[in-house]
């Protein structure tokens, strides 16, 4: 998983409308399947573009795939998609060559068209798993990764650390009265700055960081190879510069956005439940000291510790 936030929101777009292309490209694969047959049986004239050598570019699954955008491309089993479809079109044509030359069709001949198609349908339908898969695991508005994604990566990350032992910190911050954005300028105003939010929390993380959209208007960091006190000078310069950037929530409304954080350690000898829990409460205790501020819970310590105090 890669953390370009911008890049998956794009993504899901795509991916989603990626989907439904290759369904009815699929569909549109049964009427040509159904064409060829009647070619091959009942001697219908085969359509030129059937014939043609790049017969593979001609229909709409060919259309779909040779404008595929990048982060499609780049998905796991996309060029096998292509070689597949590639493969059955060369087949289907040795057979309709031979039918227009009237050459006598062998049944190993026929199998291995067969085969091919067979081989194209498994692999669409892999292809379509993988982005159903992703899909799945990005927050469709922000664009930020969602819960699902978040309670297999954490736990990943949990074991990462119990392995190398290297530190990971986890923090989860809420914005500040978000509530009166909503209330001032309306809900579509407030989407548009959760947007904005998530955008700048992925522009200010490093690549091997993660923004996890743990619920409304509340965002889980999970820092890995990070201390505490790292976490800490981090998360307080991120929160500064969040106060101070003008979000452009259209028709001329500019908001100031503040947001409260709290971070805990993940620890790998408990259950990483425990560790968002700690991050949970000294985000509590960000809030009740007044909001616009850092609160960690370092280890040993029995409640959270406020840094901006
Ligand atoms: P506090 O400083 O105590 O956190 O105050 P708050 O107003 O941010 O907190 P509260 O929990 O009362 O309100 C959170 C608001 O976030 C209320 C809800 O409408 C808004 N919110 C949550 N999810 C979304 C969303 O997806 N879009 C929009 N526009 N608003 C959302
Ligand atoms: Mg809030
Ligand atoms: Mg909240």
């Amino acid at each position: 998983m890669s953390s370009a936030t911008q890049d998956k929101l794009v993504f899901t777009q795509n991916a989603l409308s990626a989907l439904n292309d290759i369904d009815k490209a699929l569909a549109y694969h049964m009427q040509w399947l159904q064409e060829l047959h009647q070619t091959l049986i009942c001697r219908q004239t085969p359509h030129d573009d059937l014939l043609a050598e790049d017969s593979h570019l001609r229909c709409q699954f060919g259309q779909w795939f040779v404008s595929a955008e990048v982060l499609l491309r780049e998905q796991p089993g996309f060029s096998e998609l292509g070689e597949r479809h590639r493969a059955m079109h060369h087949q289907a044509r040795l057979l309709l060559r031979k039918k227009t030359t009237s050459q006598s069709i062998e049944l190993a001949e026929y199998d291995d068209f067969m085969q091919s198609n067979l081989a194209f349908r498994n692999q669409a339908q892999q292809y379509q798993a993988t982005l159903i898969n992703l899909v799945c695991v990005v927050d469709h508005l922000t664009g930020a990764w969602n819960r699902y994604a978040m309670v297999s990566k954490i736990a990943e990350e949990s074991e990462r650390a119990q392995r190398n032992g290297q530190p990971c910190c986890l923090s989860i911050l809420d914005l500040d009265h978000f509530k009166r954005v909503n209330d001032e300028f309306g809900h579509l105003a407030g989407d548009l700055a959760l947007q904005a939010v998530v955008r700048f929390l992925a522009s200010r993380i490093r690549k091997y960081d993660y923004v996890f959209r743990y619920g409304g208007e509340e965002f889980l960091l999970c820092l890995p190879n990070t201390s505490l006190a790292d976490a800490e000078i981090l998360l307080d310069r991120m929160r500064l510069e969040l106060a101070a950037m003008p979000i452009d929530l259209s028709k001329g409304n500019i908001v100031r956005i503040t947001a409260s954080f709290g971070v805990a350690e993940l620890l790998p000898a408990e259950h990483h439940d425990f560790s968002i829990d700690r991050a949970d409460h000294a985000l509590l205790c960000a809030k009740a000291k007044g909001r616009n501020r850092v609160c960690s819970w370092p280890l040993g310590h029995d409640k959270p510790h406020d840094l901006s105090a």
